[in-house]
């Protein structure tokens, strides 16, 4: 596989992603939240960018971006649908655009919901998934600007790729996400035992990001609106999908 990734920890509790092609060389950053962490590891790696992927226009995912180009030039791409409120675009970008990015086939998706306008970026070949803050580790994004029903039809594309799908997300929320996760799927086994992993994963001082998309089909309350399990823990049987999944987002935000 020529492309490879690297996490860059940012401010308090965010990621910024590097993307590599060993073959070419071809540098990407997804997302901009401060400069000095992306810049200094640009710099131990020996790496020059040619592609900024931005997911969203909220300000700890691109306040990093000037300082960063001040230094390195590159190719700025986002969703067209926010260009009057992201940094200046060089490729304005909408669902279902194809573009190569590190040598690699990328396609766009609109993952409206945390905010409208909000994409994603696939790597189908590689299977990265960058989703930031709508499809997260055991969460989902907070709804600023989208309704439920948004982030629901977001949620079900993304969980619609396969399996073996690397995630990115865009903090480290993982393990607040896991103790909510555990009062609405708490007969869970396979949220049991990603619960455990999880807090040894932190204890070590390890980041939880990248996760699985198999992994979050089978854990992340988010996705599993039409689960039996987490119905009968909401008393909501007959509810629809839609009903259940705002029901999850409603008891996260009072969580
Ligand atoms: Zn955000
Ligand atoms: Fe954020």
């Amino acid at each position: 596989m020529p492309l490879e990734t690297v996490t860059i920890p940012c401010l308090a509790d965010n990621y910024a992603f590097l993307v590599h092609n060993t073959d070419s060389g071809e540098t990407a950053l997804v997302d901009a939240p401060e400069s000095g962490p992306i810049l200094n590891a640009l710099n131990d790696l020996g790496w020059s960018l040619d592609t900024v992927l931005l997911t969203h226009h909220h300000w700890d995912h691109i306040d990093g971006l000037t300082a960063i180009l001040e230094a390195q030039k590159a190719r700025v791409i986002g969703a067209k649908a926010d260009a009057h409120r992201l940094p200046p675009l060089d490729v304005a970008v909408s669902d279902g655009d194809h573009l190569s990015v590190c040598g690699e086939d990328m396609t766009v998706m609109d993952v409206s919901g945390h905010t409208v306008g909000h994409v994603a970026f696939h790597f189908p070949t590689t299977g990265l998934l960058f989703t930031a803050d709508s499809l997260m580790a055991l969460g989902c994004g907070r709804l600023f600007e989208g309704t439920p029903a948004q982030m629901w039809q977001s949620l079900s594309r993304l969980a619609a790729l396969p399996d073996d799908t690397i995630v990115y997300s865009g903090h480290e929320y993982t393990e607040t996400n896991a103790r909510f996760a555990m009062t609405v799927d708490p007969d869970n086994p396979a949220l049991q035992a990603r619960v455990a992993e999880i807090a040894a994963t932190r204890k070590a001082g390890r980041q939880t990001i990248p996760s699985q998309l198999g992994e979050e089909k089978a854990t992340n309350p988010f996705l599993r609106a039409a689960d039996p399990g987490i119905r009968a823990q909401l008393g909501m049987e007959t509810a629809t999908d839609i009903e259940v999944f705002t029901e999850i987002r409603h008891r996260k935000d009072a969580f």
